[in-house]
């Protein structure tokens, strides 16, 4: 008989998380079964967590001090850490703490935001063979901490998809290779037989619709005032979807479950989310992207598009080139045998190492680096386009 968990649901906007979290916490009878804490919320951005890109540092300090005061834990067995891509070298990440609000918690409590590309790692079997995760899985009790998105590649971006953070730098550029494992959605769907929480919260006071999971043209912030919590990261994905009007039987890495709730109902919460695009663009600029390309070069354009539309000569070199060329097309990921049908030679451009042998062989002008640099991404278009 399959054991249906309660998914609590209740309303909360920033100013009450102090006192609407542990109400969550309590509704569902949370009680953490380990003394020690790591807590792994979505910090995928160098970004004020408003923008409902990133989960709220609010909430996870929230968190720890319901933790140390309701169930006893100190304060030095709690661990908070992320694994970003983008953000994988000490000083960036360094930045991404300070950026995203994530310092603070170092400041209150000693509790250093930890890089997990430099932690311990214990060696698992999983559908793939062997993949290695934070030794944090074993010995402590393991929160996930998701904010309520959509996503370009994978339709949302909940619980399941959150531990992508867990990875290695290289395996989080597998999971996007069919040829190493199997599809983005498959890996993250096994990912979660090895990888699984004690509790998850999803934080939708600030969620993100449109094309994520990062702030861009196509996306938006979406005021949700709304937090989550279970203690089955696939029911929680579940009501998430629910809460999102998506259908999860579209959603490939989710399985469709039952589940109950508790809290406010369902259906009074229930929303629509406007779903990504497949692809990004701005005006007449088109990223054509594979499967494969993985989340560092999605971000990279991201940034990209953030420094052509806000910094202001860039913005009005850009409109120029809106005027003269009726498109220009970036190719990113490593599926591409072919140049995408619609592109004119002159007005596109490889980016990142995985497009290397397009490039040559088509004689592109390319970024090679992985991951590539947004400034060089710009360079490389300015320099052939705008003679
Ligand atoms: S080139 Fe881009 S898509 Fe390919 S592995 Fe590097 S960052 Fe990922």
């Amino acid at each position: 008989m399959v054991n249906i968990l309660t998914v609590g649901i209740i309303k909360s906007s920033l100013k009450e998380v102090d006192v609407k979290l542990p109400e969550l916490l309590e509704l569902i009878k949370y009680k953490p079964k380990k003394k020690k804490i790591f807590i792994k919320p979505n910090v995928v951005d160098a970004i004020n967590a408003k923008s409902g890109v990133i989960a709220l540092p609010q909430l996870v300090d929230e968190l720890i001090n319901y933790l140390i005061k309701k169930h006893d834990i100190s304060k030095e067995d709690i661990v908070v850490g992320e694994g970003t891509g983008y953000f994988n070298e000490d000083k960036h990440f360094e930045r991404l703490a300070k950026e995203s609000g994530y310092i603070k918690l170092e400041k209150k409590y000693g509790i250093k935001f930890e890089n997990l590309q430099n932690t311990e790692r214990v060696t698992k079997k999983w559908k793939y063979g062997e993949i290695e995760l934070p030794k944090y899985l074993d010995t402590h009790e393991y929160i996930n901490i998701p904010v309520m998105k959509t996503h370009m590649q994978a339709t949302v971006t909940l619980a399941m998809k959150n531990q992508k953070g867990l990875l290695l730098l290289k395996d989080k550029r597998n999971f996007h290779r069919s040829s190493t494992y199997g599809s983005l959605h498959d890996s993250i769907y096994e990912l979660s037989k090895v990888a699984i929480p004690d509790l998850v919260v999803t934080s939708a006071i600030f969620a993100l619709e449109g094309t994520g999971p990062t702030l861009n043209a196509q996306s938006k912030t979406k005021k949700l005032d709304l937090i989550l919590a279970g203690t089955d990261m696939i029911e929680v994905d579940n009501v998430s979807c629910e809460i999102m009007g998506l259908d999860v039987e579209k959603i490939k890495h989710i399985p469709k479950v039952k589940f109950s709730t508790i809290g406010v109902p369902l259906e009074a919460v229930k929303t629509k989310f406007a779903e990504a695009d497949p692809f990004l663009k701005v005006r007449n600029l088109y990223v054509n992207q594979s499967d494969a390309a993985c989340t560092l070069c999605t971000m990279s354009i991201s940034r990209m598009f953030r420094k052509i539309l806000f910094v202001e000569d860039l913005r009005k070199k850009f409109e120029e080139l809106n005027k003269i060329y009726d498109r220009i097309d970036l190719v990113i990921g490593s599926d591409f045998e072919e140049l995408p049908a619609n592109a004119k030679i002159g007005q596109i451009f490889c980016v990142g190492a995985c497009t290397s042998k397009l490039a040559k062989n088509n004689d592109v002008p390319i970024v090679k680096d992985c991951p590539p640099n947004h400034n060089d991404i710009i360079k490389l278009i300015l320099e052939h386009t705008l003679k």
